[in-house]
């Protein structure tokens, strides 16, 4: 049998147009899929063990699938470099393909991979997959990154696309090869809280999800998008794109395909362009962390690292746990405790809420969603995040956002509301995006208690946004001068 390929599955967990599997197949020769359970990136990891059963989930679909294919997936524990020398001893590859990763730990790590497999005569190709656009192919007219979304989207759009590779028909195996057990978060021995998952893990579900939304959302998506109580509102394909069930080239190029028809209606046209706004946003970041590799751990803006913020403990906590007092924040950081999801509208609430309110640093947030959401990476939450805060690119004039204004506009029957903050349900329309306006006599006519069964508000959002204004300003200015 001629020397195999090793296809290192990384966050690309599907065999339906998977660049490096296609590419392996295409030699013809045997092919063997390898997992690498990285104790030491998972040592770094925030994440609940909610994420690493999703995981685990899709890896067990992906093994069956590969199993019928031909070449049943290998899983293996241990430090990257370390499996990887026992796979070359074992099976003598004659290369290693798999699909790029942006992130900083991933972009050392593969290079430590790639010179182990060159100093042992085996080949290394590299391919794009998780995003339509390398970080170097989208540049400003002086061949630097763009730090701006507007104009970037412009060049990003205008650019050709790569279209999907389909599934291999067939692999070639390599039998009798050893593969250790999934990686559930009991193995991994990770406390598992969030209880449920918002979204089926694995590529049949996000193909079900994605077919689903493709006939329905999507022709409705610019109308719909901010509303949280809308479960078809959006795709639901974030934590598909994180675990790379679902490629970007196959949403994109499906729903690119609807603009090809003239007869469109513009409605579903604008909605088709806005999702495709979405994608690219996702890819915009993901260039940005590229670029600036440091950004997780300093703001963009480095003056917004001076920030007197507070520090406050109680307040973290009672954001987390969904007690603020204020109902679409707390609503929306349940949802998240619960599923493993949020709703982009309510994330950018709670996130202003947590910087621009209770004056924490956003990286106590950007860390706790991480650890929190299924869709949770890098690239999507440090930019959302350092957006939010005002810390970012794309800075835009100081928003702050007003969360009992958000609530009544986007959650205006409050049925998001009464959903996940379940004791303030009965609530009429008028006191529930602010219950703290209910008299003591309205409090008993409607059967709850503040202070007792749901707290008066922790913060005073005006005097507190105002106070945020006067310290960004203030900084802002001081930095100014001292550069001039
Ligand atoms: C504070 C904050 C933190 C966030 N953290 C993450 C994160 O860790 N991972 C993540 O994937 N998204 C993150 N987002 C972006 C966005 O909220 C989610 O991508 C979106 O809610 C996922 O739901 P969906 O798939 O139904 O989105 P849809 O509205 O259906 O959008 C389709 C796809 O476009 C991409 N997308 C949409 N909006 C954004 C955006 N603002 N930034 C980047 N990509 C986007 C996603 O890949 C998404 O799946 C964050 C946003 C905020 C405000």
């Amino acid at each position: 049998m001629s020397r195999p390929v090793l296809v290192w599955f990384r966050r690309d967990l599907r065999t339906e147009d998977h660049a490096a599997l296609w590419h392996a197949a295409q030699t013809q020769g045997p092919v063997v899929p390898v997992f690498i359970v990285d104790r030491e990136l998972i040592a770094e990891l925030p994440s609940d063990g909610a994420i690493f059963d999703f995981q685990a989930a899709c890896l067990q679909e992906l093994a069956r699938r590969l199993e019928a294919l031909g070449a049943p997936l290998c899983i293996r524990y241990g430090r990257v470099e370390e499996v990887f020398s026992v796979l070359f001893q074992e099976l003598a590859p004659r290369a290693i393909y798999y699909n790029r990763d942006y992130e900083p730990y991933a972009r050392s790590r593969d290079a430590v991979v790639e010179r182990l497999a060159r100093a042992w005569g085996i080949e290394v190709k590299s391919f794009k997959d998780h995003v339509l656009h390398e970080p170097w192919e989208v540049a400003t007219a002086e061949g630097k990154p763009f730090t701006v979304y507007t104009p970037f989207y412009r060049v990003w759009r205008a650019l050709a696309k790569p279209e999907p590779f389909g599934e291999p028909e067939r692999l070639v195996g390599v039998p009798g090869l050893q593969s250790e057990d999934l990686p559930t978060a009991e193995r991994l021995s990770r406390k598992r809280e969030v209880p449920t998952w918002a979204v089926e893990p694995g590529m049949e579900a996000a193909r079900r999800r994605w077919e689903r939304f493709r006939r329905g959302g999507l022709l409705h998506y610019a109308a719909q998008r901010d509303f949280p109580a809308l479960a078809e509102g959006t795709s639901r394909m974030s934590p598909h794109l994180r675990f790379g069930t679902i490629s970007i080239r196959r949403l994109y190029a499906d729903a690119a395909a609807l603009l090809e028809d003239p007869t469109l209606p513009a409605e579903v046209r604008t909605s088709v362009e806005q999702f495709l706004a979405e994608l690219a946003w996702r890819e915009f970041f993901q260039h940005v962390l590229w670029h600036f590799p440091e950004t997780p751990q300093r703001s963009f803006r480095r003056w917004m690292d001076d920030f007197p913020w507070e520090g406050s403990e109680e307040h973290f906590r009672a954001w987390v746990e969904g007690r603020t007092g204020y109902p679409l924040v707390d609503a929306a950081m349940r949802e998240l405790k619960q599923t493993g999801y949020m709703h982009n509208r309510a994330r950018m609430v709670v996130a202003s809420f947590l910087v621009k309110d209770l004056h924490l640093d956003w990286r106590w947030g950007e860390r706790y969603f991480r650890s929190r959401l299924l869709d949770g990476e890098l690239a999507a939450n440090v930019g959302n995040w350092q957006w939010a805060a005002s810390a970012g690119v794309d800075a835009r004039p100081l928003r702050i956002f007003n969360p009992v204004l958000q609530s009544k506009r986007f959650d205006p029957e409050g049925l998001y509301i009464r959903r996940w903050v379940p004791e303030l349900a009965a609530l009429p329309l008028d006191y529930l995006h602010e219950p703290w306006r209910m008299s003591p006599q309205e409090q008993a006519r409607w059967g709850l208690r503040l202070g007792r069964d749901y707290p008066y508000p922790i913060v005073d959002h005006a005097e507190r946004a105002a106070r945020f204004a006067e310290r960004f300003t203030q900084l802002k200015r001081h930095t100014e001068t001292r550069r001039d």
